[in-house]
């Protein structure tokens, strides 16, 4: 059996709900599994983390707010002392940055965006998704050093805290970060990421112009959705690239996924497909959305979001 090492998100001391899909890969492999968390909230993070089945906790504190080269400095000394065989952290950019940084260190692998796990212990298989999610490909590790794994968010079934209290251990005091990320703001109030959605409004060209961008905006406020865009209009220099969902921007898995005035290109559907749930609002009924769309709506978006969001609250009230 080997030792895994999961690294958990935080945000404003707050641990990421998907640390519960890292434990969840982590028992699949199978092995004594330890948690770290990242960040000046982590001391917060890491007793929320404990409550989980893990052996113990690092809390890694370099005094920023995000640092990859000094985080990755700082735990790489608890992974040689621990003689971790796995790290397991999120696809998200903390994960890749992180990820890459300590196969480096390590003279080990990193399998990303991982999907699936087949097996477990070293002879573990994770399924990740290629070009755009057409086909999915089969990888495995053939190295004794450390091997980290990197998992697209919600394809594990989160587990829950298990009420247990393992010991949190502080790292990272003397750590010289070389590049240093001091402030991190959410660019709008109410903001919701887009990896951490449970629901998600999409808008494409469909909205017309900048401002036509405010029913999409309004539909996410009502109903406590986050927001996201094609990238015709972030081209368009419409909304800003952090929006764009897709092959180039971000790949999100929410339980409910809105794409309004969204064609439905490869490169878009790459990023969204495996929504739980798809609804497409367009005002052509030939458009390619509808092929992949749970349900679809041949309408003017414009008329369509404001209506379904007032049934959306009215359904809820
Ligand atoms: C290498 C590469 C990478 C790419 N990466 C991405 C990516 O990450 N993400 C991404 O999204 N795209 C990406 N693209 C671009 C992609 O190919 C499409 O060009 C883009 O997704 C189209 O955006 P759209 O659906 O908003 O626009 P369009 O294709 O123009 O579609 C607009 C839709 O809005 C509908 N519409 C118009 N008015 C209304 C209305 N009032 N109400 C309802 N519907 C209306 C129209 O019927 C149409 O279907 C990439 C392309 C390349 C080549």
């Amino acid at each position: 059996m080997g030792r895994i090492l999961i690294i958990a998100e935080q945000f404003q001391g707050k641990l990421k709900a998907s640390a519960g899909e890292l434990l969840s890969a982590a028992q699949q492999i199978g092995g004594e599994v330890d948690g770290a968390v990242f960040g000046p909230g982590s001391g917060d993070a890491a007793k929320e983390l404990a409550g989980y089945a893990l052996g113990k906790v690092f809390a890694v504190d370099c005094g920023c707010e995000y640092s990859g080269d000094g985080f990755a400095a700082a735990v790489s000394d608890a992974i040689s002392a621990g003689g971790y065989d796995f790290v397991i952290l999120m696809q998200t950019s903390t994960g890749r940055d992180l990820g890459a940084r300590l196969a480096a260190r390590h003279d080990g692998a990193w399998i990303n965006d991982v999907i699936g796990l087949e097996g477990s212990g070293a002879d573990v298989v994770a399924r990740k998704p290629l070009f755009a999610g057409k086909v999915i490909s089969s990888v495995k590790f053939s190295t004794e050093s450390l091997k980290v794994l990197s998992l697209r968010p919600r394809n594990f079934d989160a587990l829950a805290a298990s009420g247990a209290s393992a010991p949190i251990e502080q790292l990272g005091g003397g750590t010289q970060c070389l590049a240093s990320c001091t402030v991190i703001e959410p660019k709008e109030a109410g903001f919701i990421d887009l990896k951490d959605a449970d629901i998600i409004v999409s808008g494409g060209r469909g909205i017309g112009n900048a401002e036509g961008y405010s029913v999409v905006r309004d539909f996410a406020t009502e109903v406590g959705a986050a927001m996201g865009a094609s990238r015709a209009i972030v081209d368009s220099g419409w909304i800003d690239h952090s929006y764009q969902v897709g092959q180039t921007g971000k790949v999100v898995n929410p339980q409910l996924y809105i794409a309004a005035g969204i064609s439905g290109a490869i490169q878009h559907l790459a990023g969204m497909q495996t929504s739980k749930v798809i609804v497409a609002i367009n005002n052509s009924e030939s458009a390619p959305i509808f092929r992949i769309a749970d349900y679809g709506i041949v309408g003017d978006m414009f008329e369509v979001l404001p209506e379904l969001a007032r049934q959306i609250k009215a359904a809820r009230q």
